[in-house]
């Protein structure tokens, strides 16, 4: 997972109008998913906001055309909810509601041959259920446990292992490692085709950069060393898949003989 920027969608010309109308619509009694066609329109801007068009939640790199527009809370029920709810409806044609997501993040599916399930569908669990909104009001008043990409650092909170690939809290603070592994769970980022894909992507930047610490400082060998750390920039470059993971895991491989890693991050 890597930072989104919400603020960069561009809209299409009159999109605004389309969303209060059906805005309006629904308020009035209307199922959102009968307008589905005005958060539709948005996909392709959407996926413009991260490169490769990659999921903003798994930054998975297949080309997955089924992507959709996931409500980030939920248009219709929300299921972790103590009252009845019928979804947040009011924000349904929001733009700043919606997450570009692949159906293996957004769509719920059990996989039955590696014990594991997930996909987000009607969830949207709260760190205070308590505070949860029915209808319009201050968003600020939910603590959402679900970490968000266009929230500018739950993205941090999210790592995976070296050795195979899965993903895993990165915080010592006990409420942020909930966070991070209740997501785990709701966006399936432990299906194992995708674990399998962030391993062999894992591995390719560990020996990497153990080549770049071996060619490190050594006479004669500069533009070699240069070549692998250029390599590994690339990696965690928001256009490489699993780029936020990578970082996570360039950032345990610092050194205080390899200032080099430190420049990278920052760079
Ligand atoms: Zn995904």
């Amino acid at each position: 997972m890597r930072y989104i920027d919400h603020d960069e969608l561009e809209l299409p010309e009159g999109w605004l109008e389309r969303a209060a109308q059906a805005a309006d619509l629904v308020a009035a009694g209307a199922d959102p998913n009968d307008h589905a066609e005005v958060w539709r329109e948005l996909k392709d801007c959407l996926a413009a906001l991260f490169p490769e068009k990659k999921c903003w939640y798994c930054e998975s790199p297949v080309d997955r055309s089924d992507n959709a527009v996931d409500h980030f809370r939920p248009k219709g029920r929300v299921s972790d909810a103590a009252s009845p709810h019928s979804g947040y409806r009011w924000l349904a044609f929001w733009q700043r509601n919606f997450r570009y997501a692949c159906t293996f993040c957004n769509s719920r599916r059990r996989d039955l041959a590696n014990g594991t399930a997930g996909g987000k569908a009607d969830r949207f669990p709260l760190v205070v259920e308590g505070s949860r909104l029915y209808g319009p009001g201050p968003l600020s008043q939910e603590a959402p446990t679900l970490l968000d990409p266009c929230e500018l650092h739950d993205w941090e909170l999210l790592g995976c292992r070296q050795e195979n690939g899965k993903p895993c809290p990165t915080s010592s603070d006990q409420a942020e490692r909930l966070r991070a592994e209740e997501s785990i769970g709701i966006y399936h980022l432990d299906y194992e085709p995708t674990c399998k894909q962030r391993h062999a992507t894992a591995v390719r930047l560990v020996s990497d950069v153990e080549q770049a610490k071996r060619l490190f400082g050594q006479p004669g060998m500069d533009e070699e060393f240069s070549s692998v750390a250029r390599k590994i920039k690339r990696a965690i470059s928001r256009k490489a898949p699993y780029s936020g993971e990578m970082i996570f895991l360039l950032r345990g491989q610092r050194h205080t003989d390899h200032p080099w890693i430190q420049k990278l991050l920052e760079a």
